[in-house]
């Protein structure tokens, strides 16, 4: 019988947070504030939820929260002037616009008008071209987030197969972008709704990622016994929050695990933190 690991994104997160604080009072003592502005354009209660959570953590680390929240009807020119100040405010290092904007705005367009430098969130497209061009940069949090994870909890990915179930700009794509970058050196399938067979494929990967937003896809049908599962799926439903995996079903087949919640979501908060330090570290140097 496997004992499967409990991978705990909270733990990792912590771990990430109390490195950020130290990275922020070093720039501090250097005589450089952090700050990390916040756009919340309508009244969509999880972005409330979700923008909340990121300028309280901002704001126990030392990072000044910095934030606008526009009205529903705010017209986009309104949108695209703000984020043309904030890349010119030298008190903002990061800049985080809330996807998705209300109906009839245009949020691609506000993303590409952050200054890549301060693109905390790392999807604008400089910064993903350099993720795929293998060059240094900002690079997008929830993705950057699992590699953490895997990193913290000693699972090697070098000359491993990965399964990626899900190909957006958020989540999939970068990620596979990251496994399979020189020196990490995983040999990466990326899946996606068209894939054929889906539960066949995924049973021939050492590790399997769901970015998938549909409820328990992934069970034991899915995963080879020993398999390292990471959850990166949020689904609301009447029994709760949970996550694209089966997690009591995978109890015993898969190697290690990360739960819904208390997995790759606090992840995702804790390297948006460490983009912005990493923003101020790069605006003094
Ligand atoms: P998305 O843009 O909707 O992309 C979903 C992907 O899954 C698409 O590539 C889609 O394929 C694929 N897909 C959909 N149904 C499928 C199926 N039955 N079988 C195989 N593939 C299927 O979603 P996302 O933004 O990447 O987010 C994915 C999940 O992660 C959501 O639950 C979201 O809430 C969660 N999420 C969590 C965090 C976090 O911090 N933990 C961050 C971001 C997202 P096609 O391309 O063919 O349509």
């Amino acid at each position: 019988m496997i004992e499967t690991q409990l991978l705990s994104g909270t733990a990792v997160a912590s771990t990430v947070k109390e490195e950020v604080a130290e990275r922020v009072s070093v720039l501090n003592g250097r005589g450089k504030s952090v700050g990390l502005a916040t756009v919340l354009v309508g009244e969509d209660p999880a972005s409330e939820v979700y923008v909340r959570n990121k300028r309280r953590t901002a704001e126990k680390l030392g990072i000044a929260s910095i934030h606008h929240q526009l009205a529903a009807d705010t017209p986009q020119s309104e949108v695209d002037d703000l984020i043309v100040r904030l890349n010119q405010d030298p008190a903002v290092d990061g800049i985080l616009v809330q996807l998705p904007l209300p109906d009839g705005l245009d949020g691609e367009r506000a993303v590409n008008l952050i200054d890549p430098a301060k693109d905390a969130d790392g999807l604008h497209p400089t910064n993903l071209g350099k993720l795929i061009l293998g060059q240094p940069g900002l690079t997008p949090c929830t993705p950057t987030g699992v590699m953490r994870i895997l990193d913290h909890y000693g699972i090697g990915v070098s000359g491993k197969h990965a399964v990626v179930i899900g190909r957006s700009f958020l989540v999939g794509r970068p990620l596979a972008m990251l496994l399979n970058q020189k020196g990490t050196d995983a040999t990466v399938t990326m899946a996606h709704s068209r894939t054929p067979d889906l539960a066949a494929l995924s049973r021939t990967a050492d590790i399997v990622v769901a970015a998938v937003g549909v409820a328990k896809l992934v069970g034991p049908d899915f995963v080879k016994p020993g398999a390292t599962v990471i959850d990166v799926g949020i689904n609301r439903t009447e029994d709760g929050l949970v996550g694209d995996a089966d997690f009591e079903a995978l109890q015993g087949i898969a190697g290690a695990i990360t739960p819904v919640p208390k997995g790759v979501g606090p992840m995702t908060v804790a390297m948006l933190m460490s983009n912005t330090a990493s923003a101020a570290e790069a605006a003094i140097t």
